[in-house]
């Protein structure tokens, strides 16, 4: 008898010792804003796009100077302009989801927020033969709501650590400013290749990149400063 209860209690420690492992392993959302890093490695990444001009003549400044970079891609503008997406992808860049319509998440329920990441993925795939792995929510977004779906998601949410503020009718000398007093190694740039006014970004990237690439850094694509590929 005494036997048996002692192996009862031995039976109840070990059923808490795992509802207290299962529990306690709970799964965390993968956010990345920089990286730390011995490299003098940074990312360039550019959000809203693709845009019928804009884009192009970033690809253009950016095959001048043989830098990768990470677009962020709007699925409504890849359906309005499809030649400029598959021309960031045939370039050998990497593309991100950024929504469909690029809402505000924190307004947005879990299925809301699922659609508008599934429709930007699709669009992605029908029209580029392209599938992402990185997302950037709208502003940077980052709610309970989108967590949830991250968790059942297989993306990787990808902000940043140095904001050029170009989406700000900024002067092309404030952008490139904030960009070369600003940065550090493992940085993720923001920057946009859609602007709904006069962008200044072609502009300011032409001096950031040479400034840059004088000072040592190397630039790569976000999955490849994450070493995820
Ligand atoms: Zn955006």
């Amino acid at each position: 008898m005494k036997r048996e209860r002692r192996f009862l209690t031995i039976l109840c420690c070990l059923f808490l010792l795992i509802r207290f492992l299962a529990f306690s392993s709970v799964a965390e959302v993968k956010v990345y804003r920089s990286v730390e890093t011995e490299k003098k490695q940074i990312a360039l990444t550019f959000d809203d796009g693709p845009h019928p001009r804009l884009t192009p003549k970033i690809l253009e400044i950016l095959a001048r100077y043989n830098v990768p970079a990470t677009f962020f891609m709007v699925g409504q503008n890849i359906l309005n302009y499809p030649e400029a997406a598959r021309a960031v992808i045939n370039a050998g860049h990497e593309v991100g989801n950024h929504t469909f319509t690029h809402p505000h998440i924190a307004s947005l329920n879990e299925n809301a927020i699922f659609e508008e990441i599934g429709k930007c993925e699709e669009t992605l795939a029908e029209l580029c033969e392209y599938r992402p792995h990185l997302l950037r929510t709208p502003q940077g977004a980052l709610t309970p709501n989108l967590e949830n779906c991250l968790l059942e998601d297989d993306y990787i949410l990808v902000l940043w650590s140095l904001d050029t503020r170009d989406w700000d009718n900024k002067s092309t000398a404030t952008i490139v400013r904030a960009v070369l007093d600003g940065v550090s190694a493992g940085d993720i740039i923001l920057m946009h290749d859609y602007i709904g006014y006069n962008s200044k970004t072609p502009e300011a990237l032409e001096q950031i990149i040479p400034a840059l690439l004088s000072q040592g850094y190397e630039f790569v694509t976000v999955s490849e400063l994450l070493g995820i590929r």
